[in-house]
């Protein structure tokens, strides 16, 4: 078992990890900026170091500041979260190679997941269904790029080998513009990431985002924690999830789910991974994994009763998974609200201090969110302030209470995006189930 834990990260999260550790009985540390000392997992963190300024490279980026609040504090361990260095494959080496526990997968596996043409020919090789595509980065000859995008039927789409968060991709509707997309999304990409690789692949007009959360121990052990549906988004950006995906056949999720867990397997994982696929018309399409705990963790841990981050905790102690996959019963549905500090119309984030907040309540209904009375919300970092997740033993249930619960939510000092979920859960194509990944930018007139 880990003896002290490092908490690299802030918010909502840094808390969600520190009642993980202290249920498991691990000492904690927390890390912050000027402005964060007072987050709430700060308090009540055993231990805790201002890092840096409030900009994040220089401090919840800050590598060497980071290793060296490990060293002084004799962590053991860190725990990144999502964003920031979650995905830095540098960084987990670097903890490594100082002698401490990185949290999550090695930074041989970070660094092939991070490189997307490297993380789909992985993903083949292990039967997870792709995208058609290119099978590898393109070249210069306009013959043979014509040729690929040909077999694989227009519209296709160019993205950048190294691109994140949404970036570098460019559709291409037909022959006369392939080649100079081609060239511009190369040239982009090389500026953004330092890396102009591109790919192809046949560009889905109507998918759904489903992804499947899976836990691995490194040792052989390898189980899924069902799927989630994640297509309300905005500009790429989640906004509403729900486990599962609902009015997908179960033979084609069971395969999809055994396909995920093979590959952890042949792959080495380690820690807690998603597998992000886009669905269209019965089938699934591989397009990344993350590999970290996600914000929608929480709705798995609803219908599965598994923590996520504890069973990361205790992979990353040494401890080979604690269950098998007959073990994990799924039931109920359940939905997640991430409530964010912006305004509900322009979307602008709202920095600002929160003068009244009361939490919402009742059977089946979690709030996990850092907030307080008198707790200034910086305009330094994301605007996410929380997550409302709610449980019933059936959508219905689920979605009525997320209804109460976002009712109840009282937050006063600061405009959030309350309102924008009290709409979309009254929404009547979204009470349905099953609306596809361009439905909220519509639905808002984006
Ligand atoms: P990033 O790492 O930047 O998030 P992804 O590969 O996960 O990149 O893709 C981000 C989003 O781009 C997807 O959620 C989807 O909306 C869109 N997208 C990516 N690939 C395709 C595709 N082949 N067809 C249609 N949309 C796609």
């Amino acid at each position: 078992m880990l003896d002290k834990v490092l908490i690299a990260n802030r918010g909502e999260i840094a808390l969600r990890i520190l009642r993980a550790c202290k249920e498991l009985g691990i000492k904690t540390v927390a890390v912050h900026s000027k402005v964060d000392a007072d987050l709430k997992h700060v308090k009540l963190a055993d231990q805790s170091i201002c890092i840096g300024p409030n900009p994040s490279p220089k401090s919840y980026l800050n590598i060497p500041a980071i290793i060296s609040a490990m060293e002084v504090t004799n962590s053991v361990a860190v725990h990144p979260g999502y964003g920031f260095l979650a995905e830095n494959a540098d960084f987990a080496e670097q903890v490594e190679n100082s002698g401490f526990v990185f949290i999550g997968p090695t930074a041989e596996c970070i660094r092939i997941m991070g490189d997307k043409v490297a993380a789909i020919k992985a993903m083949k090789a292990s039967g997870v269904p792709t995208v058609p595509g290119s099978d590898g980065p393109l070249n210069e000859d306009p013959e043979t790029l014509k040729a690929i995008a040909k077999r694989i039927g227009y519209p296709v789409i160019i993205k950048a080998a190294a691109g994140g968060g949404g970036r570098g991709m460019r559709v291409v509707e037909n022959e006369e513009t392939l080649v100079t997309s081609i060239t511009i999304t190369k040239t982009e990409a090389q500026a953004a990431f330092g890396d102009g690789t591109v790919y192809m692949e046949k560009f889905l007009q109507n998918p759904r985002h489903v992804e499947v959360q899976v836990l691995s121990d490194g040792q052989g052990n390898a189980i899924h924690l069902g799927d989630r549906d994640c297509s309300l988004q905005r500009r790429h950006q989640k906004v509403l999830e729900e486990a599962p995906a609902p009015g997908i056949p179960e033979d084609v999720r069971q395969a999809v789910f055994e396909s995920c867990t093979n590959a952890c397997i042949e792959i080495g994982y380690r820690g807690a991974g998603t597998f992000e696929f886009l669905y269209e018309d019965g089938h699934y399409y591989f397009i990344e994994m993350n590999t970290r705990v996600q914000v929608e963790h929480p709705v798995s841990e609803m219908i599965t009763g598994v923590d996520i981050v504890k069973e990361q905790l205790l992979i990353a102690g040494g401890e080979p998974l604690s269950m098998k996959q007959e073990d994990i019963i799924f039931r109920g549905h359940s939905f997640e609200c991430r409530i964010n500090a912006e305004d509900p119309v322009t979307f602008l984030p709202q920095p600002g201090t929160i003068k009244s907040y009361h939490a919402p309540g009742g059977n089946g209904v979690r709030v996990d969110s850092h907030i307080y009375n008198g707790y200034r919300v910086p305009p330094n970092y994301d605007s996410l302030i929380g997550k409302i997740i709610t449980y019933g033993h059936d959508r219905d249930s689920a979605l009525s209470r997320m209804r109460n619960a976002l009712d109840e939510m009282m937050i006063d000092g600061i405009k959030t995006n309350i309102a924008l979920h009290q709409d979309l859960v009254e929404d009547a194509e979204f009470k349905k189930g099953g609306v596809n990944i361009h439905y909220l930018e519509k639905k808002l007139g984006l």
